[in-house]
Protein backbone atom coordinates (compact mmCIF):
# COMPACT_ATOMS: atom_id res chain seq x y z
CA UNK A 1 0.00 0.00 0.00
CA UNK A 2 1.69 3.53 -0.93
CA UNK A 3 -0.08 5.12 1.56
CA UNK A 4 -1.09 4.66 4.85
CA UNK A 5 -3.49 7.43 5.62
CA UNK A 6 -5.67 8.81 3.13
CA UNK A 7 -7.72 12.05 3.76
CA UNK A 8 -9.69 14.26 1.58
CA UNK A 9 -11.87 17.03 2.29
CA UNK A 10 -11.52 16.95 6.23
CA UNK A 11 -13.54 19.63 8.28
CA UNK A 12 -14.41 19.97 11.95
CA UNK A 13 -16.79 22.29 13.22
CA UNK A 14 -16.60 22.03 17.24
CA UNK A 15 -20.41 23.03 18.50
CA UNK A 16 -20.78 26.26 20.24
CA UNK A 17 -21.00 25.74 23.83
CA UNK A 18 -22.37 28.25 26.63
CA UNK A 19 -20.60 31.31 25.73
CA UNK A 20 -18.10 30.18 23.48
CA UNK A 21 -19.04 29.97 19.76
CA UNK A 22 -18.75 27.43 17.67
CA UNK A 23 -15.28 26.63 16.46
CA UNK A 24 -14.19 25.48 12.98
CA UNK A 25 -10.78 23.57 14.04
CA UNK A 26 -10.43 22.35 10.24
CA UNK A 27 -11.41 23.44 7.17
CA UNK A 28 -11.07 20.95 3.88
CA UNK A 29 -8.06 19.32 4.59
CA UNK A 30 -6.50 16.91 1.58
CA UNK A 31 -3.66 14.87 3.06
CA UNK A 32 -1.69 11.30 2.04
CA UNK A 33 1.08 10.06 4.77
CA UNK A 34 2.67 7.48 2.76
CA UNK A 35 3.29 3.82 4.36
CA UNK A 36 6.68 3.58 6.01
CA UNK A 37 7.31 7.35 6.53
CA UNK A 38 8.15 9.17 9.70
CA UNK A 39 6.02 11.65 8.80
CA UNK A 40 5.38 15.18 10.70
CA UNK A 41 2.65 17.12 11.45
CA UNK A 42 3.43 20.43 12.66
CA UNK A 43 1.73 24.05 13.20
CA UNK A 44 1.00 26.50 15.80
CA UNK A 45 -0.79 26.07 19.12
CA UNK A 46 -4.33 26.10 18.11
CA UNK A 47 -3.85 24.84 14.25
CA UNK A 48 -6.11 21.81 14.63
CA UNK A 49 -3.08 19.02 15.11
CA UNK A 50 -4.82 17.45 17.75
CA UNK A 51 -8.19 17.75 16.78
CA UNK A 52 -6.71 15.83 13.01
CA UNK A 53 -5.25 12.84 15.02
CA UNK A 54 -8.08 12.73 17.32
CA UNK A 55 -10.46 12.12 14.25
CA UNK A 56 -7.46 9.64 12.71
CA UNK A 57 -8.32 7.81 16.48
CA UNK A 58 -11.68 7.97 15.84
CA UNK A 59 -11.93 10.14 19.37
CA UNK A 60 -13.18 13.15 17.60
CA UNK A 61 -16.45 13.24 15.52
CA UNK A 62 -15.26 14.57 12.10
CA UNK A 63 -17.84 17.45 10.40
CA UNK A 64 -17.68 16.25 7.11
CA UNK A 65 -14.82 14.50 4.77
CA UNK A 66 -13.62 11.03 4.06
CA UNK A 67 -10.14 9.38 6.15
CA UNK A 68 -9.11 6.07 4.85
CA UNK A 69 -6.54 4.38 7.27
CA UNK A 70 -4.68 1.59 5.89
CA UNK A 71 -7.01 1.32 3.09
CA UNK A 72 -10.26 1.33 5.45
CA UNK A 73 -12.68 3.55 5.43
CA UNK A 74 -13.51 5.39 8.87
CA UNK A 75 -16.96 5.33 8.20
CA UNK A 76 -17.40 1.99 6.39
CA UNK A 77 -14.64 -0.35 8.47
CA UNK A 78 -14.74 1.47 11.24
CA UNK A 79 -13.33 -1.69 13.14
CA UNK A 80 -10.61 -2.61 10.65
CA UNK A 81 -9.70 1.50 10.42
CA UNK A 82 -8.87 1.67 14.11
CA UNK A 83 -7.28 -2.12 14.31
CA UNK A 84 -4.25 -0.36 12.06
CA UNK A 85 -3.66 2.54 13.97
CA UNK A 86 -2.36 3.38 17.21
CA UNK A 87 -2.09 7.01 18.77
CA UNK A 88 0.09 7.97 21.68
CA UNK A 89 -2.38 11.57 23.01
CA UNK A 90 -1.36 14.60 23.79
CA UNK A 91 -3.39 14.45 27.56
CA UNK A 92 -2.48 12.37 30.25
CA UNK A 93 -5.75 10.76 30.46
CA UNK A 94 -5.39 7.16 32.66
CA UNK A 95 -7.00 5.39 35.43
CA UNK A 96 -5.44 6.17 38.53
CA UNK A 97 -5.88 2.56 40.11
CA UNK A 98 -4.78 0.39 37.36
CA UNK A 99 -0.89 -0.57 37.13
CA UNK A 100 0.37 -0.26 34.20
CA UNK A 101 0.59 -4.39 33.47
CA UNK A 102 -3.53 -4.15 33.67
CA UNK A 103 -3.52 -1.02 32.09
CA UNK A 104 -1.57 -3.08 28.92
CA UNK A 105 -4.17 -5.91 29.87
CA UNK A 106 -7.22 -3.59 29.52
CA UNK A 107 -5.92 -2.01 26.12
CA UNK A 108 -5.65 -5.45 24.71
CA UNK A 109 -8.76 -6.62 25.10
CA UNK A 110 -10.52 -3.72 24.25
CA UNK A 111 -8.67 -4.38 20.74
CA UNK A 112 -9.26 -7.84 21.03
CA UNK A 113 -6.05 -8.91 21.60
CA UNK A 114 -6.54 -12.64 22.13
CA UNK A 115 -3.78 -13.52 25.51
CA UNK A 116 -1.58 -16.06 23.49
CA UNK A 117 -0.66 -12.70 20.61
CA UNK A 118 -0.69 -10.22 23.89
CA UNK A 119 2.92 -8.64 24.38
CA UNK A 120 2.82 -7.23 27.78
CA UNK A 121 6.24 -8.07 29.19
CA UNK A 122 7.81 -7.19 26.32
CA UNK A 123 6.32 -3.93 25.83
CA UNK A 124 6.85 -2.98 29.20
CA UNK A 125 11.04 -3.55 28.51
CA UNK A 126 10.34 -1.34 25.40
CA UNK A 127 9.20 1.33 27.61
CA UNK A 128 11.55 1.06 30.32
CA UNK A 129 8.74 0.09 32.94
CA UNK A 130 9.27 -3.78 34.10
CA UNK A 131 9.94 -2.22 37.40
CA UNK A 132 7.46 -0.48 37.62
CA UNK A 133 4.97 -3.08 36.33
CA UNK A 134 2.67 -3.48 39.58
CA UNK A 135 2.54 0.06 40.89
CA UNK A 136 -0.51 2.22 40.75
CA UNK A 137 -0.47 4.40 37.92
CA UNK A 138 -0.90 7.80 40.01
CA UNK A 139 2.29 6.70 41.72
CA UNK A 140 3.99 6.96 38.26
CA UNK A 141 6.04 9.90 37.66
CA UNK A 142 5.06 12.14 34.46
CA UNK A 143 7.57 10.68 32.07
CA UNK A 144 6.45 7.08 33.27
CA UNK A 145 2.95 8.20 32.49
CA UNK A 146 3.99 8.93 29.16
CA UNK A 147 5.97 5.94 28.42
CA UNK A 148 2.89 3.97 29.61
CA UNK A 149 1.01 5.77 27.06
CA UNK A 150 2.98 5.26 24.43
CA UNK A 151 3.12 1.23 25.13
CA UNK A 152 -0.54 1.34 25.49
CA UNK A 153 -0.68 2.83 21.74
CA UNK A 154 1.11 -0.23 20.95
CA UNK A 155 -0.50 -3.19 22.47
CA UNK A 156 -2.20 -4.40 19.25
CA UNK A 157 0.57 -3.82 16.65
CA UNK A 158 -0.98 -0.91 15.10
CA UNK A 159 0.36 -0.63 11.02
CA UNK A 160 0.30 3.09 12.16
CA UNK A 161 2.21 4.91 14.97
CA UNK A 162 0.78 8.63 15.56
CA UNK A 163 2.28 10.66 18.68
CA UNK A 164 1.06 13.91 19.81
CA UNK A 165 3.37 16.08 20.83
CA UNK A 166 5.03 13.27 22.61
CA UNK A 167 8.20 15.23 23.87
CA UNK A 168 6.17 18.31 25.26
CA UNK A 169 7.85 18.63 28.68
CA UNK A 170 9.84 15.65 28.61
CA UNK A 171 13.51 15.68 30.47
CA UNK A 172 16.18 14.84 27.44
CA UNK A 173 16.81 11.18 28.98
CA UNK A 174 12.99 10.37 28.01
CA UNK A 175 13.25 12.23 24.37
CA UNK A 176 16.38 10.55 23.65
CA UNK A 177 14.78 7.00 24.99
CA UNK A 178 11.57 7.52 22.61
CA UNK A 179 13.13 8.40 19.45
CA UNK A 180 15.29 5.76 19.61
CA UNK A 181 12.35 3.01 19.87
CA UNK A 182 10.10 5.42 17.36
CA UNK A 183 13.29 5.51 14.84
CA UNK A 184 13.55 1.21 15.63
CA UNK A 185 9.64 0.91 15.16
CA UNK A 186 9.74 2.64 12.20
CA UNK A 187 12.74 0.44 10.85
CA UNK A 188 10.53 -2.57 11.36
CA UNK A 189 8.31 -1.28 8.98
CA UNK A 190 6.07 1.17 10.85
CA UNK A 191 4.59 4.33 9.76
CA UNK A 192 5.28 7.04 12.54
CA UNK A 193 2.70 10.67 12.66
CA UNK A 194 4.11 12.72 14.91
CA UNK A 195 3.48 16.15 16.28
CA UNK A 196 5.94 17.87 17.66
CA UNK A 197 6.69 22.15 18.64
CA UNK A 198 10.65 21.56 18.84
CA UNK A 199 11.41 22.18 14.92
CA UNK A 200 14.90 20.67 15.13
CA UNK A 201 13.11 17.45 16.00
CA UNK A 202 11.13 17.50 13.35
CA UNK A 203 13.99 18.64 10.96
CA UNK A 204 16.00 15.03 12.67
CA UNK A 205 13.24 12.99 12.69
CA UNK A 206 10.41 13.47 9.40
CA UNK A 207 11.15 12.15 6.08
CA UNK A 208 8.21 14.39 5.14
CA UNK A 209 6.44 17.22 6.84
CA UNK A 210 3.17 19.13 6.29
CA UNK A 211 2.63 22.49 8.08
CA UNK A 212 -0.96 23.00 9.29
CA UNK A 213 -2.31 26.56 10.67
CA UNK A 214 -6.08 27.88 10.90
CA UNK A 215 -7.50 24.21 9.92
CA UNK A 216 -5.97 24.15 6.53
CA UNK A 217 -2.55 22.34 4.91
CA UNK A 218 -0.19 25.54 4.36
CA UNK A 219 2.67 23.32 2.56
CA UNK A 220 3.53 19.61 2.29
CA UNK A 221 6.68 18.54 1.39
CA UNK A 222 9.85 16.05 2.18
CA UNK A 223 11.97 17.59 4.35
CA UNK A 224 14.63 18.44 2.10
CA UNK A 225 12.88 20.00 -0.26
CA UNK A 226 11.57 22.48 2.55
CA UNK A 227 14.68 23.29 4.09
CA UNK A 228 15.68 24.96 1.15
CA UNK A 229 12.02 26.80 0.37
CA UNK A 230 14.50 29.55 2.09
CA UNK A 231 16.94 30.75 -0.35
CA UNK A 232 19.03 32.27 2.52
CA UNK A 233 22.20 32.17 4.13
CA UNK A 234 24.52 34.48 6.32
CA UNK A 235 28.03 35.00 6.52
CA UNK A 236 29.17 36.31 10.09
CA UNK A 237 32.50 38.31 9.70
CA UNK A 238 34.24 39.87 12.52
CA UNK A 239 36.22 42.59 11.78
CA UNK A 240 38.18 43.23 14.52
CA UNK A 241 35.98 46.73 15.07
CA UNK A 242 33.76 49.17 13.09
CA UNK A 243 34.38 49.42 9.28
CA UNK A 244 32.95 51.45 6.45
CA UNK A 245 31.77 48.73 3.90
CA UNK A 246 31.75 48.70 0.01
CA UNK A 247 28.42 48.45 -1.81
CA UNK A 248 27.84 44.56 -1.83
CA UNK A 249 26.66 42.59 -4.72
CA UNK A 250 23.42 42.59 -5.78
CA UNK A 251 21.05 40.76 -3.35
CA UNK A 252 23.41 40.98 -0.53
CA UNK A 253 21.81 42.47 2.62
CA UNK A 254 24.34 43.66 5.83
CA UNK A 255 23.76 44.36 9.08
CA UNK A 256 26.02 44.75 12.14
CA UNK A 257 24.69 42.04 15.30
CA UNK A 258 24.87 43.24 18.89
CA UNK A 259 28.02 41.48 19.53
CA UNK A 260 29.52 43.70 17.10
CA UNK A 261 29.89 40.89 14.30
CA UNK A 262 28.99 41.73 10.45
CA UNK A 263 26.00 39.88 9.41
CA UNK A 264 25.65 39.75 5.50
CA UNK A 265 22.46 38.08 4.19
CA UNK A 266 22.54 36.26 0.91
CA UNK A 267 20.61 34.15 -1.39
CA UNK A 268 22.95 31.08 -2.07
CA UNK A 269 21.29 30.57 -5.89
CA UNK A 270 22.39 33.71 -7.21
CA UNK A 271 25.49 34.62 -4.88
CA UNK A 272 28.55 32.76 -3.90
CA UNK A 273 30.32 33.44 -0.63
CA UNK A 274 33.67 34.34 -2.32
CA UNK A 275 31.89 36.64 -4.18
CA UNK A 276 30.98 38.58 -1.33
CA UNK A 277 34.05 37.82 0.21
CA UNK A 278 36.31 39.45 -2.71
CA UNK A 279 34.42 43.16 -2.66
CA UNK A 280 35.53 42.95 1.07
CA UNK A 281 39.01 42.40 0.03
CA UNK A 282 39.09 44.38 -2.15
CA UNK A 283 37.72 47.20 -0.06
CA UNK A 284 40.15 46.71 2.52
CA UNK A 285 38.26 44.71 4.84
CA UNK A 286 39.58 43.23 7.35
CA UNK A 287 38.42 39.33 8.05
CA UNK A 288 39.35 37.91 11.23
CA UNK A 289 37.10 35.36 11.22
CA UNK A 290 34.11 34.20 9.65
CA UNK A 291 31.39 31.62 10.05
CA UNK A 292 28.21 30.84 7.94
CA UNK A 293 24.74 30.18 9.15
CA UNK A 294 22.07 28.51 7.53
CA UNK A 295 18.10 28.66 7.25
CA UNK A 296 16.53 25.87 9.33
CA UNK A 297 12.90 24.72 9.29
CA UNK A 298 12.89 27.47 12.60
CA UNK A 299 13.43 30.02 9.05
CA UNK A 300 10.91 28.45 7.16
CA UNK A 301 8.17 27.78 9.79
CA UNK A 302 7.79 31.74 10.82
CA UNK A 303 7.40 32.73 7.38
CA UNK A 304 4.83 30.36 6.50
CA UNK A 305 2.70 30.75 9.51
CA UNK A 306 3.19 35.10 9.87
CA UNK A 307 -0.41 36.22 9.84
P1 LIG B 1 -3.43 22.01 18.13
O1 LIG B 1 -3.35 20.60 18.57
O2 LIG B 1 -2.83 22.27 16.79
O3 LIG B 1 -2.87 22.95 19.16
P2 LIG B 1 -6.29 21.70 18.47
O4 LIG B 1 -6.74 20.70 17.47
O5 LIG B 1 -6.15 21.25 19.87
O6 LIG B 1 -4.97 22.42 17.95
O7 LIG B 1 -7.33 22.90 18.46
C1 LIG B 1 -7.77 23.53 17.25
C2 LIG B 1 -8.84 24.55 17.59
O8 LIG B 1 -10.03 23.88 18.04
C3 LIG B 1 -8.46 25.50 18.72
O9 LIG B 1 -9.00 26.76 18.44
C4 LIG B 1 -9.11 24.88 19.93
O10 LIG B 1 -9.41 25.87 20.89
C5 LIG B 1 -10.38 24.27 19.35
N1 LIG B 1 -10.80 23.08 20.08
C6 LIG B 1 -10.06 21.97 20.32
N2 LIG B 1 -10.78 21.05 20.99
C7 LIG B 1 -12.00 21.59 21.20
C8 LIG B 1 -13.20 21.14 21.85
N3 LIG B 1 -13.28 19.92 22.41
N4 LIG B 1 -14.26 21.98 21.86
C9 LIG B 1 -14.20 23.20 21.30
N5 LIG B 1 -13.10 23.69 20.66
C10 LIG B 1 -12.01 22.91 20.62
MG1 LIG C 1 -2.44 19.68 20.19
Amino acid sequence: MSDAIRITGLSKTYAAQGNAPAKEALKGIDLAIPTGSIFGLLGPNGAGKSTMINILAGLVNKTAGKVTIWGFDQDVNPRQSRAAIGVMPQELNMDPFFTPRASLEVQAGLYGVPKSERWTDELLALVGLTDQANAYARSLSGGMKRRLLLAKALVHRPHILVLDEPTAGVDITLREMLWKNVRRLNEQGMTIILTTHYLEEAEQMCDEIAIINHGQVIIRQDTQTLLSRTDGKTLVLDTGGPVTLPPLPQGARSEIRPDGRLAISYPPSRLRADQILDVLRVAGVPIVDVATEQADLEDVFVELTRD
